[in-house]
């Protein structure tokens, strides 16, 4: 049966008609074929395989086109332009499947339906070419398309290099843009199109676009994969340098520094004797830094913290020395006098040695002015038990984390100031001193005390909390001592947790002994001066401690000795002549002329001056009231930084003066047009108290009856309206003051009378008090018994 019969053929065919072919067809859905182009043929259809057969057998050619959509042949659903195409070598593939190769010849349109069986005939006639019109343009499209299809292959890894020689070999530029479209992956109707755009010249330039469009992509993808590329070859060479190193060290016998400086700290938790908690957390923060890559930023923060953890002391202790003769002995070694403090610590001594040690530590509160001694005392204890001595101050520290540090998610984040110390300390039980406990600031950072009082209680502090440490720490063989000024600032709920011991000032007996048995031999040494070399009389020492400082403790007098052995030292240094005996007369040589007025024989008594005593946070200290009366319109002027309770106390005093009018010879009329003016010198310490009471009412009425007042006389007491003496505190402490600064009279409330077994006997045998209940008595005794002059006239 032939198949390229010509049926009904016009009857004749001009040069001028188009040619008419009836072909069989092979329809075709997932590909186009382009002319002089080959393409396997999939005959998947037995209706497809007859027309290849039958084709093959007569030697003729067939229609391949491309169909619309799936489902029955028809004109609708072919495409109407295809290509005539011969067809060979019919195989059957593995699968089972039929398959030919499908040379294309030149396109056709369709343009009918012959027959449909046994296959599909169609009509078409065939497309001639238009020739490409300007040789140059061809030449210039064409060169530029191939270079884009150059750049294209090289950068595909779909199309190999033949398929670049392939185009080149291409004469036609209609061929070169059939080829290059068949090789560029297109849909299927964007293929078609191509095929149905007849002039080779637009084909060849819609190729260029396509090409142009496929470049953009492929350079993309192309940055993309380098910068992948780029990214695994640079860990990779990372990896196998650093498997080399490792492989090298293996060689020689080494461990990587990561592994060895992880093995030590291992090593170093083991042997640190950490409870559980922490030591598990320390085992934890190394396997997350053993998984770390050793330049990450968070290795250190790791490596820190597991520093801390293993450089606290966890178990070492050191074992108390508890025999109490040698304790005496060091305690009296480094303190002169002191008596019922050393006693207390003794006995604590006693009372561990005979509870084997199990006993918890008292927390003991040294309170006293400067100097009087607290923190050689501390430092005492410690050595006299053999302990360690931290000391940390807590004046002025208003924050919680200053105590308990930081969470360790703060950059930066450290432990607090407590654990700090303890690292230092080195040891699980020192004496551990907390200076200026009445100086710890309350404010919106937390509470530093609440912090505080997890430290200093028995039942909590065995697993104290620091932020920064994130595991209970054990301050529980601790010996806590707090220090402070004064007592009334410490916080009740602090007060009751401690065993207050309070040091009050030294008398001049003490500090000439403190003087002589200790801070001369050391500022000696400390100024390299040998013993024999420079002695000070007692009269010196005396001097300097009356004329050159007045204070409850010894720091200024340790001071002022200090100087004059520089200055001797330094004489020494420059002539190597010096003086060998510092005698009395020679110490404003070198201090200057004196700074303290001590005793009262060279001053005047005078008209409207008295002398009281304030108690401040440095001891006590003489505080002299003035009053001066002016024509005025009777006001109360008060100055010198008086407090609330002090500026009442003058108003009573003044109001019992005004009552006492008449009996001291006061008129009437006199207050009225007079302004009083009190004023306490020293203007810059705050004063507050009701004891100046009698002080200012004595400065007042000596104003107003212009009699003079003693200046040999000091004294303290509240006064009442009707002129009561009422009792005050701080009576040893005013007494020493006094005493200090040479005062050899002393008016005392009458109910004060008991206080004064406090004081040192020397002392009391080197003063007269007057004991009094009524302003009368004061009076009596304060104001000189001199001319009575009238009172101020008016
Ligand atoms: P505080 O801590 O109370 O301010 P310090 O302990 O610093 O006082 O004492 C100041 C100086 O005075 C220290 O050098 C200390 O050795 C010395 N000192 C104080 N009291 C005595 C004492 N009773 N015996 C020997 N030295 C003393």
């Amino acid at each position: 049966m032939s198949t390229t019969e010509i049926i009904e053929l016009p009857e004749q065919t001009t040069d001028d008609e188009p040619e008419v072919l009836i072909l069989a067809l092979v329809a075709r859905r997932r590909a186009v074929l382009f002319p002089r182009l080959v393409s396997p043929l999939f005959l998947g259809r037995v209706a497809s395989l007859r027309a290849v057969e039958d084709a093959m057998l007569h030697n003729t050619t067939v229609a391949v086109v491309t169909q619309r959509a799936q489902g029955e042949i028809s004109l609708d659903n072919l495409y109407s332009i295809g290509t005539e195409a011969n067809v060979s070598r019919l195989i059957t593939l593995p699968d089972g499947n039929r398959q030919a190769w499908a040379q294309g010849q030149r396109r056709i349109r369709i343009t009918g339906i012959l027959e449909t069986e046994p296959y599909v005939k169609v009509t078409a006639v065939p497309i001639e070419e238009p020739e490409a019109a300007d040789g140059r343009e061809v030449e210039a499209l064409s060169r530029a398309v191939l270079s884009q299809f150059e750049r294209t292959v090289q950068l595909s890894n779909r199309l190999s290099d033949d398929a670049y020689v392939a185009a080149v070999n291409m004469e036609q530029p209609g061929g070169l843009a059939d080829f290059i479209a068949s090789t560029l992956g297109l849909e299927i109707p964007q293929q078609q199109a191509l095929l149905e755009l007849l002039d080779p010249m637009e084909r060849l330039q819609q190729v260029s676009v396509l090409l142009a469009k496929e470049l953009d992509l492929l350079e993309l993808q192309r940055k993309i994969q380098t910068q992948v590329q780029s990214e695994v070859d640079k860990s990779q060479r990372e990896y196998y340098l650093r498997e080399q190193i490792k492989a090298l060290q293996r060689e020689l016998g080494e461990s990587d520094p990561q592994t060895r400086e992880l093995a030590e700290l291992r090593e170093k938790i083991e042997a640190s004797g950490m409870p559980e908690a922490a030591s598990t957390k320390a085992q934890q923060e190394l396997d997350r830094l053993s998984q770390m890559p050793p330049q990450s930023p968070e290795t250190g923060v790791i490596r820190t913290y597991v520093d801390w953890l293993v450089s606290l002391p966890w178990a070492t202790e050191t074992e108390d020395n508890l025999d109490l003769k040698e304790g005496a002995r060091t305690l009296d070694a480094n303190h002169y006098g002191l008596s019922k403090v050393k006693e207390r610590i003794l006995e604590f001594l006693a009372v561990r040695k005979l509870t084997g040690g199990r006993m918890r530590s008292p927390i003991l509160c040294f309170v006293g002015a400067p100097g009087v001694g607290k923190t050689s005392l501390g430092r005492s204890i410690a050595q006299a038990l053999g302990r360690k001595f931290v000391r940390m101050s807590l004046g002025g520290i208003r924050d919680e984390a200053e105590i308990r540090g930081h969470r360790r998610t703060y950059v930066g984040a450290l432990p607090g100031r407590i654990i700090t110390a303890m690292r230092n300390a080195g040891t699980v039980n020192p004496v551990f001193m907390l200076d200026e406990i009445d100086k710890v600031g309350l404010d919106f950072r937390g509470d530093p005390s609440a912090a505080l009082l997890e430290v200093l209680d028995p039942e909590q502090n065995f697993a104290f909390s620091d932020h920064y440490l994130d595991v209970p720490y054990d301050l529980s063989k601790v010996f806590f001592i707090t220090t402070a000024n004064r007592m009334d600032t410490v916080l009740p709920a602090l007060r009751d947790r401690m065993e207050v011991i309070e040091l009050s000032g030294y008398v001049e007996e003490e500090k000439l002994g403190i003087a002589r048995a200790f801070l001369v031999p050391r500022q000696l040494e400390e100024h390299g001066l040998k013993p024999e070399g420079l002695r000070f009389a007692d009269g010196a020492l005396r001097r300097i401690i009356r004329e050159y400082t007045r204070e409850a403790g010894v720091r200024n007098l340790e001071r002022e000795i200090g100087h004059i052995c520089r200055k001797i030292a330094r004489s020494l240094a420059q002539t190597e002549r010096a003086t060998k005996r510092i005698t009395a007369n020679g110490v404003p040589k070198f201090l200057g002329p004196r700074r303290f007025y001590w005793g009262a024989a060279e001053e005047q008594d005078e008209i409207g001056v008295a002398t009281g005593v304030a108690w401040t946070e440095t001891g006590g200290d003489l505080m002299g009231i003035e009053v001066t009366l002016m024509e005025g319109k009777g006001q109360l002027i008060l100055t010198g930084r008086l407090g609330e309770v002090m500026r009442e106390s003058a108003q009573a005093g003044l109001s019992y003066a005004r009552s006492k009018g008449a009996e001291l010879g006061i008129k009437p009329k006199f207050f009225e047009k007079t302004d009083v003016h009190v004023h306490a010198p020293e203007g810059a310490v705050p004063k507050e108290g009701p004891s100046a009471g009698i002080t200012m009412a004595t400065a007042l009425i000596s104003a107003l009856t212009r009699r003079a007042t003693r200046r040999d006389v000091a004294m303290t007491g509240e006064i009442t309206l009707r002129g009561r003496v009422l009792p005050i505190g701080g009576v040893r402490e005013k007494v020493l003051a006094a005493h200090r600064a040479g005062i050899r009279t002393f008016i005392l409330p009458k109910k004060n009378e008991k206080d004064l077994l406090d004081v040192p006997k020397d002392v009391r045998r080197d003063m007269t008090f007057v004991f009094v209940e009524q302003m009368d008595q004061v009076l009596a005794v304060a104001l000189a018994p001199a001319s009575i002059q009238k009172a101020a006239a008016a």
